[in-house]
């Protein structure tokens, strides 16, 4: 069979890894003169800056893209971090099982209502800041929420379903919590290139496809001007993006049903600093910053992220898309001073990153489960679009290529 993927993110490249073990032809065209879309690495003054991701895989070496890259042979570690999360509260940074002391004496109960509930509860339909608000009616326990699914999903817990989350935390219970790779994004994304090569697959950089075509079922895709025939057409560019390749193929519901979908949007802040700011390598929720939900300072883990002796760190925000950018810019700087007093001594800010349009943190948001099947029998879905419940990020592209390839299984074998 002669597989098509379309684009080289980390889900197509999941996707044409898996494709290209089981002994298919697979050629992977990305329209960038380099691979890896939103998860790989920039070099900026002997920083490694990312395209998007922030260094991180959400649950450790041992969730589902961990188990992934180990089933494929892809050298890369991951190294989980320890302690996982820790919030920054009152200027102290406290575990989870600490937060207790802060809570008011009249939220006490509550919260051990709810610290039982997340282990136990399958949450609904509801969105997790109203789950919260039943468990526990306090403003710190709502921030704290927000920081949690503001720093993993670029949402904030009243746009996102209880179900979702709660189903995230038992993973996070299953798997582990963050990991970092080392290397970063590139280290799992040049690892991933070099299976493909050698099972056979064929990376074409600067390869724009510009039409998907056929008559009932795709044929083949244009490329850069040029017909060329395939089976099986695996699309990384986003829903939207393949219902426009697709064009006539999709029929008008269907593309009517994907239009309004809204993609997670954030500030990526990246700071060099010239000496550890945090001395762990997880991540520092930060319920009471006015934009940033949470830094991490991968350095610690993998220190070839920085130049010798100078540190990475880099926080999250959303960007509401109605929001002027400059200004919670500005204000995404503010709290980075605020959380770190000696901020002006020992760091400076490398660069500020507005992630939207078609280049945005999620392109589904986390709770929108959408299968990877299209209304035409050979082409599939991979990529941020398809996630399924409860599987944050990367975590959620590795699952959802998982299901890519058990449905082209089941259909074509
Ligand atoms: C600020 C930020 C922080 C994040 N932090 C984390 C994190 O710490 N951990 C984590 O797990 N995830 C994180 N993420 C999310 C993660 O980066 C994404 O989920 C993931 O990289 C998306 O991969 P993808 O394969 O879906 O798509 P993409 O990476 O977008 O890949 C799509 C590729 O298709 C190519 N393409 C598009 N159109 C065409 C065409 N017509 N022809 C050929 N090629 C085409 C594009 O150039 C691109 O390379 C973060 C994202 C952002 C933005």
């Amino acid at each position: 069979m002669k597989v098509c993927v379309i684009g080289s993110g980390l889900g197509g490249v999941l996707a044409a890894c898996s494709f290209a073990k089981k002994g298919y032809k697979v050629d992977v065209y990305e329209k960038l003169p380099y691979p890896g879309g939103r998860f790989t690495n920039i070099d900026y003054k002997g920083y490694q800056l990312s395209t998007g991701a922030l260094h991180m895989i959400p649950y450790s070496g041992n969730g589902p893209l961990g188990t992934m890259l180990k089933k494929l042979d892809a050298d890369v570690e991951i190294v989980d971090s320890k302690p996982q999360v820790l919030l920054n509260i009152e200027g102290e940074n406290l575990t989870i099982g600490e937060i207790a002391k802060v809570f008011p004496l009249r939220y006490k109960v509550g919260l051990l209502k709810l610290l039982a509930k997340l282990k136990l509860n399958k949450g609904d339909k509801e969105s997790f800041a109203w789950w919260v608000k039943k468990q526990v009616n306090s403003e710190l326990a709502l921030k704290i929420a927000d920081a949690f699914t503001g720093w993993s999903l670029s949402l904030d817990a009243s746009e996102v379903s209880s179900k979702e989350v709660l189903k995230e935390i038992k993973n996070f219970y299953k798997y582990g919590g963050p990991g970092v790779p080392m290397g970063g994004c590139r280290g799992v994304t040049r690892a991933l290139l070099e299976v493909l090569s050698a099972e056979g697959g064929k990376l074409h950089l600067k390869n724009s496809v510009e039409k998907i075509y056929g008559d009932k079922h795709a044929e083949g895709v244009i490329v850069e001007g040029e017909k060329k025939n395939y089976d099986l057409i695996v699309s990384n560019v986003g829903l939207k993006a393949t219902a426009s390749l697709a064009g006539e193929l999709f029929p008008e519901n269907y593309k009517k049903s994907i239009m309004n979908i809204k993609s997670s949007l954030g500030i990526k802040i990246s700071v060099a600093s010239d000496k550890p700011m945090l001395d762990f390598s997880g991540v520092l929720l930060t319920p009471y910053a006015e934009r940033i939900h949470g830094i991490n300072e991968v350095t610690n883990v993998s220190p070839v992220l920085a130049p010798q002796g100078k540190h990475l760190i880099m926080s999250h925000q959303i960007l509401k898309p109605d929001r002027n950018v400059k200004l919670e810019i500005e204000k995404g700087i503010k709290d980075l001073k605020k959380l770190f007093p000696d901020f002006d001594k020992h760091c400076k800010i490398l660069a500020t990153q507005v992630h939207r349009k078609n280049w945005p943190v999620n392109r589904v948001p986390s709770g929108k489960v959408i299968s990877p099947r299209t209304p035409v029998r050979n082409i599939v879905n991979v990529g941020d679009a398809i996630k399924p419940l409860g599987m944050i990020e990367t975590d959620g592209i590795a699952g959802g290529v998982k299901e890519a390839i058990n449905y082209v299984e089941r259909e074509f074998s």
